[in-house]
């Protein structure tokens, strides 16, 4: 079973992943957590080069590019040996983080972005994809919120970003209601672990 966790800046997805993840070992499954871009030592060097603060010139195809690359790699050295050896795979962010930040709120246009993951993932798609929803304002007062987290160039970027961002995810919310369910991110944290808990025992009755 491969679920990827999507959200904007401050949805909290990583805290939802590891209560997930303890919440399905309890119940006897064997879990793999992962995250994107990384993961991996290669793709976390990708993700370095990414996120620094020093790259303000990064052309925004080359960063498409490098997401891409890193999910290759990753897919093949890590999600795809764990899937085989028949563990549950929760991996923060997939495609869909692409599709909506580089596709949609960069403006590359979600069907170039979708080309070029199409060759990266080579048919791979997750069972299930939770979209944590949050709006920016909430998300990013988290973020300001927490001080251990790594400053990266995307928080340079302006709240019609995050905007966008958002509206991203919901058109492909729209695009693909059978495979993204949406959760509202506001709530307490276990609130949002009970709806997802719920969300997968419907689709995969357990
Ligand atoms: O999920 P996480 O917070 O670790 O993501 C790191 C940063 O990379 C975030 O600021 C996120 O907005 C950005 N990102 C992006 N495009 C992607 C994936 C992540 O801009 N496709």
């Amino acid at each position: 079973l491969f679920i990827t966790i999507e959200g904007g800046e401050g949805a909290g997805k990583s805290s939802l992943i590891g209560l997930l993840a303890n919440t399905l070992q309890h119940k006897g499954r064997s879990v793999v957590v992962t995250r994107e871009p990384g993961g991996i030592p290669i793709a976390e060097k990708i993700r370095g080069v990414i996120l620094d603060t020093a790259h303000t010139t990064m052309d925004a195809r080359t960063e498409a590019l490098l997401y891409a690359a890193a999910r290759r790699q990753h897919l093949v050295e890590k999600v795809l040996p764990a899937l085989q050896d028949g563990h549950i795979v929760l991996c923060d962010r997939f495609v869909d983080s692409s599709l909506a930040y580089q596709g949609y709120a960069r403006g590359l246009g979600m069907d170039e972005v979708w080309k070029i993951n199409e060759f990266a993932i080579a048919g791979v798609m997750p069972d299930l994809t939770i979209y944590m929803d949050v709006s920016p304002e909430v998300g990013l007062s988290r973020i300001a919120q927490n001080e251990v987290r790594e400053v990266n160039r995307l928080d340079l970027e302006r709240h019609s970003f995050h905007e966008r961002v958002r509206e991203g995810y919901m058109l492909l919310l729209d695009q693909f209601p059978e495979r993204i369910a949406r959760v509202d991110a506001e709530q307490s944290p276990e609130n949002v672990l009970n709806e997802v808990i719920d969300v997968i025992s419907r689709r995969f009755a357990g």
